[in-house]
């Protein structure tokens, strides 16, 4: 297949500066990332042809030989040894592009990087979803969670050499993290494929943890929840994340939370809401009933012709604010229970009293027809 033109690729100027050229590789990167076409293998294709133009492009000493000697520069068949790796590798590149930690899309498209053999890094952070209960959320509670990761060999004490061996510089790049390769007419320099850019490397790597530093082990944590947290509320225990690589610090432990429904109360922000069922004979009569709150019962008294969707607020008996700011209510919502099977002697009862009834006792259904009247004439 014949090799399309790196700047055609790109879809830039011969004159282009390293900005523009950076631009335009951002934006097709993007573009035809295979995370984003997942199965297509055209766009890997174009993926892939991106970044080796881009990689000869945005260095200078990489560009100038293409610009003198078009793709024969780059021919494998005149590469010398030890330049197998890192040389048609987009997303290294696409990593020196944007930096570690760039955030947003670039990070999730890059969750994993290479290590590098002989520095210290930092842990990965870590997630825990953890399951609480709506009591758990309002008055906070203490949890143990278990888990596995990545802690500190014991072996090497996190340090990922055996015992009185060292940190030495590369002997094959001198320190450098470079190595530079000679074809004749020009050189090339290439991440050294010995520390992989480091310039360190470990003499004798510890036996239990191959060198990294790390072992992967079971973890108990205890946690303490405190009052007011909701679904979605992140809690950061920090240094429990994943031990560092080689010594460096380790991760932070974000524990999201999620908060079970429950069967007597819905939660509005701090503020409960409780339905509470009564019969229609205490909704007429009035009463005092029992309702259910987050410590336990209360007493309310609804008085004579409680209307069903009537709410009594309970101050303070809602949730804990987060921030420290009070607590919220709860409302106690009143619902109004028909009766379902009525025995003969209540059947005559009830009779008995709709017949005592005049327009006064249910004001509410005679302006409903009253109104009806007037629409239907
Ligand atoms: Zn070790
Ligand atoms: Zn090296």
């Amino acid at each position: 297949m014949a090799k399309r033109d790196y700047y055609e690729v790109l879809g830039v100027d011969r004159k282009a500066d390293d900005e523009e050229v950076k631009k335009a590789y951002r934006k097709l990167a993007v573009k035809f990332h295979p995370d984003k076409n997942p199965g297509d293998k055209n766009c890997e294709e174009k993926f892939k042809e991106l970044g080796e133009a881009y990689e000869a492009l945005s260095d200078p000493q990489k560009r100038a030989a293409y610009d003198q000697y078009g793709h024969a520069a780059f021919d494998s068949r005149t590469r010398g040894p030890g330049s197998g790796r890192g040389f048609h590798d987009p997303v290294d590149i696409f990593r020196e592009v944007f930096g570690g930690g760039a955030g947003g899309i670039f990070e999730d498209l890059f969750g994993g990087g290479r290590s590098d053999p002989a520095q210290s890094q930092r842990g990965a952070d870590l997630r825990y979803d953890l399951e609480i209960s709506l009591e758990e959320a309002a008055q906070g509670c203490e949890r143990e969670i278990s888990f596995s990761k990545q802690e500190k060999c014991d072996t090497c004490q996190g340090a990922g050499a055996e015992t009185g061996s060292k940190v030495k510089t590369c002997p094959t790049c001198g320190g450098r993290g470079q190595v530079i390769s000679s074809r004749g007419i020009f050189s090339i320099a290439q991440t050294c494929p010995r520390c992989e850019g480091a310039g360190r490397v470990i003499e004798k790597p510890c036996k239990t943890c191959h060198g990294t530093g790390r072992r992967e082990r079971a973890t108990k944590i205890k946690l303490k929840i405190p009052p007011g947290v909701d679904t979605g509320s992140r809690l950061r225990s920090s240094g429990n994340g994943e031990a560092g690589m080689r010594g460096g610090p380790a991760g932070d432990l974000y524990v999201i939370l999620h908060v079970k429904s429950h069967a007597l109360f819905q939660r509005d922000g701090d503020d409960l809401l409780c339905d509470v069922p009564v019969s229609f004979v205490q909704a007429a009569l009035g009463a005092e009933i029992e309702v259910p709150t987050m410590n336990g019962k209360a007493h309310i008294k609804i008085p004579t012709g409680t209307q069903p969707g009537t709410t009594f607020r309970l101050k303070g008996k809602g949730v804990k604010n987060i921030q420290g700011h009070g607590q919220g209510d709860l409302h106690v919502r009143i619902t109004v229970e028909v009766p379902r099977h009525l025995n003969q002697a209540q059947r005559a009862r009830l009779q008995e009293f709709a017949d005592l009834c005049e327009e006064n006792v249910n004001p509410i259904s005679q302006g409903f027809f009253d109104k009806a009247k007037t629409f239907f004439s």
